[in-house]
């Protein structure tokens, strides 16, 4: 099941001719919808509109102060040059320590690598795994990453629809899906982008069972790991109530799991690049010289921020869960108050996926509306694949004022649609 090479398309405001023609490779590459989005709301703010941003996919806090410190006390005591390709050596047994507890599993230093971002763990695995004509599952509606990583990796995509609640795929079709397509690969994302759904633990165990029975890889997804919203209160790291359940936590799966998390989401250091992977030793040495031949390594200076986010005080954690459940709550109900939206109650992560089908419009004309006719930049659900039609997604990391002027915008708007 090889795929017919594709004709490339030729690069804008480049000289005609075969020498300025992309690769096959590319050629369908598509963005994150955040960024045109962003684009299309900045250009209106430019002509004096005001717009209401719930688009945007980073938390709305600050980076925790010591956290700060010591990324710039890193910078001021000379550790401003190449760094370990891997990751450096106290960074990843600090992380291997907090893999080990938070997924009740043993995780080696030699088996984490750390990279500039969640994205390079996502995407340099799969490079390594994946060959070309290899099948690959991944949730639809899901990161818009997924796709694109697997048709660079020269990977056949195999999107797998979830249930009606977005907590899980659904799982009758995803067992189909696997006897039909033997994957070599499948995605898991959990809590989920951009759902904020929760996979039950039955679920992510029988997706065990099934790489197991058909022999394929894991690749997890938890960057939003820490972003669940029951028993937030706690920062009791071996608590395991109000937690995702992961993948690499099943006994014996660990052989075939990659895990990815990071920094990003948990500690708001979206913009210092620092994430991680966990995987077996034998991929963790190829990843390591994919990172070797691209970005060469982690700046220093951020690994000493990492370090200092895993193992100092998780106050500003702790509060920040609390304060994006109560977000939640008010964006939720907010919604379902409006006729005509449905929107299920997201258990992690920090976005809600209202159903809007009973409008009778597409996503797009949905989220171009309420952009232009009242003001709220929001993503359309196909944004996330073919099978996010009839949804969009809303990000609750704005401040309270923020939602609050929001979903008034959005409820204006609806009520005004006919249906
Ligand atoms: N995975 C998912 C599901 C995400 O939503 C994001 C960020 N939007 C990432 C990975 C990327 O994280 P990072 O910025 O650390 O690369």
């Amino acid at each position: 099941a090889r795929r017919a090479p594709r004709r490339a398309a030729p690069v804008v405001g480049a000289a005609s001719g075969d020498a300025a023609r992309t690769s096959d490779r590319v050629s369908n590459l598509q963005n994150e919808g955040a960024y045109a989005v962003l684009a299309k709301a900045t250009a209106l703010e430019r002509e004096g509109r005001d717009i209401v941003h719930l688009e945007i996919g980073q938390p709305g806090f600050a980076t925790p102060e010591h956290v700060v410190e010591a990324g710039v006390s890193a910078i001021r005591g000379g550790k401003t040059k190449y760094a370990a390709p891997d990751g450096a050596p106290s960074l990843r047994e600090a992380i291997a320590a907090h893999v080990s507890t938070t997924r009740n599993v043993d995780v080696r230093p030699e088996e984490v690598v750390v990279g500039p971002g969640a994205k390079p763990g996502l995407f340099f695995p799969t490079l390594a795994i994946v060959n070309e004509g290899d099948k690959v599952v991944y949730p639809d509606p899901g990161f818009p990453t997924y796709r694109a990583m697997i048709e660079v990796a020269g990977g056949i995509p195999v999107p797998a629809p979830l249930r009606a609640d977005g907590a899980s795929f659904d799982m009758a079709r995803l067992s189909d899906l696997v006897r039909t397509h033997k994957p070599r690969l499948i995605v898991l994302n959990s809590p989920a982008n951009p759902t904020g759904g929760v996979m039950p633990r039955a679920d992510v165990e029988e997706v065990v069972r099934l790489a197991e029975e058909h022999d394929f890889w894991i690749l997890s997804d938890e960057i939003y790991s820490r972003l669940v919203y029951e028993n937030s209160e706690s920062d009791d790291e071996s608590d395991a109530r109000g937690k995702a359940f992961s993948a690499i936590s099943v006994p014996g799966a660990k052989n075939r799991v990659v895990l990815v998390d990071g920094f990003s989401k948990t500690y708001c250091m979206t913009g210092w690049r620092l994430g991680w992977a966990v995987m077996p030793e034998h991929l963790a040495r190829k990843v390591e010289l994919l990172a070797v031949h691209s970005y060469g390594c982690v700046a220093a200076f951020t690994q000493e921020a990492g370090i200092a986010a895993l193992v100092g005080p998780q106050d500003d954690c702790v509060k920040m869960v609390a304060e994006y459940r109560r977000r939640r709550d008010f964006v939720v109900k907010a919604l379902n108050a409006i006729d005509g939206v449905e929107c299920p109650v997201p258990e992690g992560a920090f976005y809600a996926f209202p159903d809007v089908s009973a409008f009778g419009k597409k996503s797009q004309e949905i989220a171009d509306g309420l952009l232009y006719d009242a003001g709220v930049a929001v993503l359309p659900g196909t944004d996330f694949g073919a099978n996010g039609e009839g949804k969009i997604r809303l990000s609750y990391v704005g401040d309270t004022a923020t939602l609050e002027e929001g979903v008034r915008r959005i409820k204006a708007y609806f009520d005004g649609l006919e249906r």
